[in-house]
């Protein structure tokens, strides 16, 4: 069993997509254990993207993600990092795989609907800072 952090980042959100994202989830054995609908302050996106801090798209996707209501959820079950990883489909939604969250929704490589931890150490470090322990019904 491992755990991921998702999101539904403010296009996602804006484009009435939570219930199809969550649908994809459920159906493909990702179990969610935690859940709210937040707005993302400018700083606190800044800290989140602080490896990408430097890069050109810096300023850009925090500005996008302060942008308007998150949902961020933690996903619970078997290899769930990379199955997260798989149903969203590569970064630039014209390298993501048919069928995937991003290659079908995204709109642009900064604009691509969801979010999910890459590695056990930042799930464990982004779950950490959204959610405490008796918000997570695992
Ligand atoms: P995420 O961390 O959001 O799950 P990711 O791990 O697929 O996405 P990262 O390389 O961590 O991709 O980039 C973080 C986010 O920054 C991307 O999801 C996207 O919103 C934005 N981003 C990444 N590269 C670019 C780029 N070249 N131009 C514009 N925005 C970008
Ligand atoms: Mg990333």
């Amino acid at each position: 069993m491992e755990r991921t952090l998702s999101i539904i980042k403010p296009d996602g959100v804006a484009k009435g997509l939570i219930g199809e994202v969550i649908k994809r989830f459920e159906k493909n054995g990702l179990k969610i254990v935690a859940m709210k609908m937040i707005y993302i302050s400018k700083k606190e996106a800044e800290w989140f993207y602080a490896v990408h801090r430097g890069k050109n798209f810096f300023d850009s996707v925090t500005d996008f993600m302060s942008s308007g209501p998150c949902v961020v959820m933690v996903l619970e079950g078997p290899k769930a990092i990379t199955k997260n990883r798989e149903l969203m489909g590569a970064t630039n939604p014209k390298d993501a795989a048919p069928g995937t969250i991003r290659r079908e929704f995204a709109s642009s490589i900064e604009r691509n609907i969801v979010h999910g931890s890459d590695a056990p150490e930042t799930a464990a470090f982004e779950i950490g800072y959204f959610f405490n322990a008796l918000e997570i019904c695992g």
